[in-house]
């Protein structure tokens, strides 16, 4: 039997983080097992969902490396795979379960429900216990389905698990205004598209037996549920806003790169064995699988993606490296000429070297682009408000100023001779050299970037500099 599985957002934000690891999830397990891998997009909700979030989603997968067989934007047996085209279906389905007898309408008030589930409560029993069929038919309102059997199943990840009747209420299926619930939404579509396996955050286990007992209504075979741990944030606290970036946009944008941010996120729940916490996207197709997925919270350590990004940016051939960071400069400085890119890659083994995020490359490349120099406020604060450093300044300019060749190596032996001559430390004399010419006391290589940058354009700094001073 041919494996299928889905990945089901709801359009209401970018995409999370705990989504795309069970976007992952998901993937990886349809492909180890030559199955089919479906995006579908659950935007009941008209209110909240949006066309640009819809986007989002879509581009967060592909940027990831998470490509789909079936669904939106690709297509596909089952028509657009979003289910804001199928309210008919739905609607259908939920009539048809009322002819049949296992749901029925239910037009009580909240406050009638809400009287029913007190008195639940007083009686010491499950809230649900009583929100039952009514004893007279109604005609009109909500459709429920009635709850009438204990649902028991084997969880792949939680293992053995059961609901008592008691406990699941007679819920709604289809609203009085004829829109579907997430439980008949989602049900539908995983029978309609004859999903095999799914794959999802713990949160939604206590849906399950609703989506099981559904499904069975509606003649087919429940399929296999792995019920994902939830993601903590360091603090132990569940994974929110409040923990810093949560959508996968914001790490994008802040540098880190795909290779890095999906080896990571499969590491949270799961582990390819071997010790190996650097892996490929084949590696993990090779070895996944959705029942060696632990049960504990995952917790999501900034720390260790950020090192894991720059380990694999270390790991690049240096050409590699410098076109990925190409779009990014371009992006602080503006487009770039071949000769002035040049001047990136001489530097660029340097910078990757000091690199964990693309944004830091971009920022430590800036000084070679601008046409004024910006200082950053505490390293001028720092190295430039001394004494001394005027005369450190005008010793620089004389030593560069007499040399024939531009290079490292000629720079480096006129700026080693200053110390001993000025009766200073190495750091009292290159330190101001390098916030004069590239604005920051944090920079690449001092003599490298001086021979990147170019004679003129480092004279002209250090004299703008001793002006300043
Ligand atoms: N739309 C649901 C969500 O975004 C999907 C849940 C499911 O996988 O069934 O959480």
């Amino acid at each position: 039997m041919t494996t299928r599985l889905r990945v089901a957002p709801s359009p209401t934000g970018n995409l999370h983080v705990g989504t795309a690891r069970a976007a992952l999830y998901n993937w990886l397990y349809a492909r180890h097992t030559g199955g089919v891998f479906i995006v579908r997009i659950d935007d009941t909700d008209r209110e909240r969902s949006t066309p640009e979030y819809e986007a989002n989603i879509l581009d967060s997968l592909r940027w990831l490396g998470l490509d789909w067989d079936e669904g939106v934007g690709v297509g596909g047996p089952h028509g657009d795979y979003r289910q804001s085209s199928r309210f008919d279906r739905y609607r259908e389905v939920a009539e048809s379960l009322v002819a049949s007898g296992v749901a029925y309408y239910d037009d009580r008030s909240e406050e009638e429900l809400e009287e029913l589930r007190q008195r639940a409560q007083r009686e010491g029993k499950h809230p649900a216990y009583y929100i039952r069929r009514p004893d007279t038919p109604r005609s009109e309102g909500a459709i429920r389905f009635a709850v009438e059997e204990s649902v028991e199943f084997v969880d792949l990840v939680r293992g053995e698990i059961r609901f008592e009747a008691d406990a699941i209420d007679d819920f709604v299926i289809l609203r009085s205004d004829g829109t579907p619930t997430y439980h008949l939404a989602s049900t539908v579509d995983d029978v309609d598209y004859e999903i095999t396996h799914v794959a999802r955050g713990e949160d939604l286990l206590s849906s399950t037996p609703k989506h099981i007992l559904l499904t069975r209504a509606m003649g087919a075979e429940p399929p296999v549920y792995a019920h994902l741990p939830l993601l903590f944030g360091a603090d132990g606290k569940k994974l929110s806003k409040r923990h810093g970036a949560t959508s996968v946009t914001e790490f994008r944008e802040a540098g880190y790169l795909p290779e890095a941010m999906v080896n990571y996120l499969a590491l949270l729940g799961w582990s390819p064995g071997d010790d190996l916490t650097i892996f490929d996207l084949d590696l993990a197709i090779e070895r996944f699988d959705l029942a060696d997925v632990q049960r504990n919270p995952a917790v999501f350590d900034l720390d260790k993606l950020t090192w894991l990004n720059g380990e694999y940016i270390r790991a690049m051939a240096v050409e590699s490296f410098a076109e990925r960071v190409r779009p990014w400069v371009e992006d602080e400085v503006g487009p770039l000429s071949d000769d002035e890119w040049a001047r990136f890659e001489e530097l660029a083994p340097l910078i990757q070297e000091r690199t964990k995020l693309l944004r830091e490359a971009a920022e430590q490349a800036r000084f070679l682009y601008v046409s004024e120099i910006t200082y950053d406020e505490a390293s001028w604060k720092k190295v430039m408000e001394k004494d001394g450093v005027s005369e450190v300044l005008d010793a620089a300019l004389d030593a560069l100023g007499a040399l024939s060749d531009w290079n490292a190596e000629a720079i480096e032996s006129a700026l080693r001779a200053l110390p001993e001559r000025l009766g200073l430390g190495a750091g009292k004399v290159f330190q101001p050299v390098r916030v004069a010419v590239t604005g920051s006391a944090v920079s690449p290589p001092l003599f490298e970037s001086l021979a990147a940058l170019g004679r003129e354009t480092s004279i002209a700094r250090l004299e703008e500099a001793r002006r300043r001073l």
